[in-house]
Formats: structure tokens, C-alpha cells, sequence
């Protein structure tokens, strides 16, 4: 996820190159979220049941979502 989010920030800077604002309206606040997301989502439990997770378990043992 922070790689997405730095390339949301690429898009958004791209857009301040070209005078393309609006691209940066959207895309730089994006990209900024994006990148904290991985901080407040590593809490151990799952982001759809709430369930225990192993420390950097891709897949939820409980309802198998995936933890992004
Ligand atoms: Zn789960």
C-alpha cells in the first residue's frame, strides 16, 4: 500500500507539471492516505471480523479476507 501511494503522489506532482490541478486536488490527498493506511490497519486483529492475526498474515485464518 505505501507503494501505491507513493505512485498516487506521482500522478498528483505529475499534475502540478502539466497545470493539470485538478489531478492534484485529487490524487496528492489520496496518495497521502493511502500511504498511512498499512499504520493504522498493522493492529494485529482483521480489518473485516476483527479477528487475532499472526504478525504479517496476508490472508485472515477466520474469514479469509485479505489484509492489505
Ligand atoms: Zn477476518
Amino acid at each position: 500500500m505505501k507503494i501505491a501511494g507513493v505512485f498516487l503522489l506521482a500522478i498528483g506532482f505529475e499534475g502540478l507539471v502539466t497545470a493539470q490541478y485538478w489531478y492534484s486536488v485529487l490524487f496528492i490527498p489520496l496518495g497521502v492516505f493511502v500511504a498511512m493506511l498499512p499504520i493504522r490497519i498493522r493492529t494485529g486483529v482483521c480489518i473485516a471480523c476483527q479477528g487475532p492475526l499472526q504478525r504479517d498474515q496476508a490472508i485472515c485464518p477466520a474469514c479469509g479476507a485479505p489484509q492489505m
